[in-house]
């Protein structure tokens, strides 16, 4: 399965995706929450009546699940954006604050940065939607509490070679990171 080296498979009901891609159709990543727990979100993807799925998904406590081929559609934005689009869903609610743990955004923005250099992609402020932006009528996530202004810079910075901060994930930790991205990104480090 073409993908993060370090997602673990679980797949989507092959009726909930469908048409081949090339590599060069892939262009923005749509942010997702998924409204529910991890189990629950697999189990929806693994079911062939919900004829809906996402590419990935990223767990509260830091992992993430692949659910189909990046060089396959996943059916998790609507016809006009899924050809063009990874789709990553996040465990948790868009409602609810405490979703977006520094485990969960560590995972995540390591998996945009490693899709972001794979497919050659913009930067990240220019590859990122949330799924609220495409379907404003119908979805509302991933939600006010969605740190899109952190989630951006610390994806730019582990794209800028940035290392990885070793140890437990900590929110100190997750801003340290970001800071260093943000002195990297204007120049202020000598
Ligand atoms: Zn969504």
């Amino acid at each position: 399965m073409a993908g993060f080296p370090q997602a673990q498979a679980v797949p989507a009901h092959r009726d909930n995706q469908g048409g081949a891609r090339s590599p060069l159709d892939i262009t923005h990543i749509v942010i997702h929450t998924g409204e529910g727990t991890e189990e629950a979100i697999s189990s929806w993807f693994g079911n062939p009546a919900s004829k809906v799925s996402a590419h990935y998904t990223v767990t509260r406590d830091g992992r993430v699940l692949q659910h189909v081929d990046d060089l396959t559609v996943a059916w998790h934005a609507g016809p006009s954006y899924n050809r063009q689009t990874i789709g990553i869903e996040h465990e948790g609610l868009a409602a609810d604050p405490n979703t977006w743990t520094p485990e969960l955004i560590e995972a995540s923005t390591s998996l945009f940065a490693w899709l972001s250099k794979e497919y050659a992609l913009a930067p990240p402020p220019q590859v990122l939607l949330e799924h609220s932006e495409i379907d404003p009528l119908t979805r509302l996530d991933p939600g006010p509490y969605f740190p899109r202004g952190p989630y951006l810079a610390l994806a730019g910075a582990k794209m800028a070679g940035v290392p990885p901060k070793t140890g437990a994930p900590s929110t100190a930790g997750l801003w340290l990171a970001v800071l260093a991205g943000v002195a990297v990104l204007f120049g202020m480090t000598r």
